[in-house]
This record gives C-alpha cells, sequence and structure tokens, in this order.
C-alpha cells in the first residue's frame, strides 16, 4: 500500500491567524469568546474550549466581552451589534475575506449591483451580503439564474468557490450583461489545495479527505475528488475500517484549511495500523508528500 498526502493540505493561513490571535488572547488570561466556533472542526473547536476559549453563538449574547471574529468574518450588523454592547474586538476575519467586503462596498459606490457567488447559507457570504446595497443578490453554483436586465453587474466570489463554477456564471452573463466586472475573489490557498487534491486523486485509488463534516472547503474538497476516483470524507481515523481499503494500493490523503495537523497524521497512522505497518508517524512531516509538478 502506497499513502501519499497532498500538498497544502491542512491550516491556511487565514485558519492559523485566527488560531493565534485567539490563542494569545487566551494566554493574557482573559474570557475570551468567539462568535461562532473558531473553525470548522469539532475536535479541535474542543480543544480549543478545554484551553478556556468560549463560543457564544450570537452577537446579542456578548456584553463588554473580549470577542473574537472568526476568519469567515461577521455581518456589517453584527459587528455594529458587538461595538454597542461594549465588546472589545479582536478582528480574525482572513484579509482575503475583508478584501471582499471593499470590493463589494466599492462596486455598489461605482454603481455596480453586484452578484456573489457562494453558498447563501454559510457565514462568510451571510457577512458579504450585509456589505452590499439592497440589490446584492446570492447565486450558489450551478443555479439557473433569473432573467438579467441589469446594463452593468459586478461578480464576486465566496472565497472558497471551485473556479469551474465562477467560469460557469460569468459565461453565463457575458451574453446577457454590456457591462460585466468581474474580481475573482477565490483566495490562492484554495485554489492550490484543490489542484493539488485533484492531482494526487487522479493517481490514487481512493482518497480520503481530512476535515470538519461542516467546513465548506473540505466539502467542496471531496467534491472535487470524487471525479477522479472514489473517494471519503472523514473527520477522524475512529471511521476507517479495514474494509475501506480492500483491493486500494494507492491511497491518497488530503485535508480542508481547518483540519489540524494532528488529525493528518492521526489518519494516516490508522491506514498504517489498518495495513499491519508499525512505524508510525510523528509529525506530518513523516508523511510522504504527493509531489506533482503542476501543482
Ligand atoms: S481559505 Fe483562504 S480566505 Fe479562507 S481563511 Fe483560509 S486563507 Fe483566508
Amino acid at each position: 500500500m502506497q499513502i501519499r498526502l497532498a500538498r497544502y493540505s491542512g491550516f491556511c493561513f487565514g485558519v492559523r491567524r485566527a488560531i493565534q490571535l485567539a490563542m494569545d488572547a487566551v494566554q493574557k488570561g482573559e474570557e475570551v469568546y468567539s462568535l461562532g466556533e473558531l473553525i470548522h472542526n469539532p475536535q479541535f473547536v474542543q480543544e480549543l474550549r478545554a484551553k478556556g476559549l468560549r463560543v457564544a453563538s450570537a452577537a446579542q449574547e456578548l456584553h463588554n466581552s473580549v470577542v473574537i471574529i472568526r476568519s469567515h468574518g461577521i455581518s456589517k450588523e453584527e459587528y455594529n451589534v458587538l461595538v454597542k454592547q461594549g465588546n472589545t474586538i479582536i478582528d480574525a476575519t482572513c484579509p482575503y475575506v475583508s478584501k471582499t467586503h471593499d470590493l463589494i462596498k466599492q462596486a455598489n459606490a461605482e454603481g455596480y449591483p453586484v452578484i456573489i457567488l457562494g453558498d447563501p447559507c454559510h457565514p462568510e457570504v451571510i457577512g458579504m451580503k450585509s456589505y452590499g446595497n439592497s440589490d446584492t443578490v446570492v447565486v450558489s453554483p450551478n443555479e439557473e439564474l433569473a432573467p438579467v436586465m441589469a446594463k452593468r453587474l459586478c461578480v464576486i466570489s465566496q472565497t472558497t468557490q471551485k473556479i469551474e463554477h465562477l467560469i460557469n456564471l460569468v459565461s453565463s452573463l457575458l451574453p446577457k450583461v454590456m457591462d460585466l466586472k468581474v474580481h475573482n475573489t477565490i483566495c490562492l490557498a484554495t485554489g492550490q489545495r484543490q489542484i493539488a487534491g485533484a492531482e494526487l486523486a487522479k493517481e490514487s485509488d481512493i482518497m480520503v479527505v481530512i476535515g470538519g463534516k461542516h467546513s465548506s472547503n473540505t466539502k467542496m474538497l471531496a467534491r472535487l475528488c470524487s471525479e477522479y476516483c472514489p473517494t471519503i470524507h472523514i473527520e477522524t481515523g475512529a471511521e476507517l475500517t479495514p474494509e475501506i481499503f480492500v483491493d486500494k494500493a494507492r491511497i491518497g490523503l488530503c485535508a480542508g484549511a481547518s483540519t489540524p495537523e494532528a488529525q493528518i497524521v492521526e489518519v494516516y497512522n490508522k491506514i498504517m495500523k489498518i495495513n499491519g505497518e508499525e512505524c508510525p508517524a510523528t509529525g506530518i512531516q513523516n508523511i510522504p508528500l504527493f509531489k506533482e509538478e503542476s501543482c
């Protein structure tokens, strides 16, 4: 059995930064709340709770507290509530997400109605929409568009979308809109991870995608890999059984942007154990990396 890990697996820059900011605040001995779970990874959120980070589910619950805004960002309305209620805000909104807020405001100021490509229920997209005017709409990937009457439009994407979805949306709008402005706001970390995952999936008999079941970018990664080979999406090694690997010689591993290294190592060691190998990896550097030139 050959087990290989896709490049760029695990925490992205924005998630790493949010965790660091939260831990710095907790270590100062302050009572720190995150507004919503800091990352979409239940096992890691549990570890953060044990270290003292509390979770609030709504801005209205928080008064005169230290509050960390997670990398997805929050809506303008939630931000205003936090300020009004006397909270000290640590803003860990990923700079790539903040950039989408600025672009939406700028497009509106220039007279462009905005179409956001993304999952309308995802907190990042809810936050993005709040920075637009009343003409701002969210379109899900591959959603049938209502007839477009606008002369000018601006398209902005959720940072974790697949580039193909953005290309499809722009292609469908181009024949209908004379003045179409497009900002490719899909973040580099997402694009690199998706390319690396797909390249490995093409060379694997099965892909094991590791990350929170509610993590948007991990789900996207699993969907993408499943286009090339059988794929399973798991949170921990406990979900793996020997039957999964029957007749599978080439195992590919990849992980979402909110998956800690320790979880990747744990899954790798579980597969090694299933394969009867006795040398567990102690760190991600011990896992063979799939190096594809095009990544
Ligand atoms: S996936 Fe990209 S946009 Fe999202 S937090 Fe990570 S670096 Fe930032």
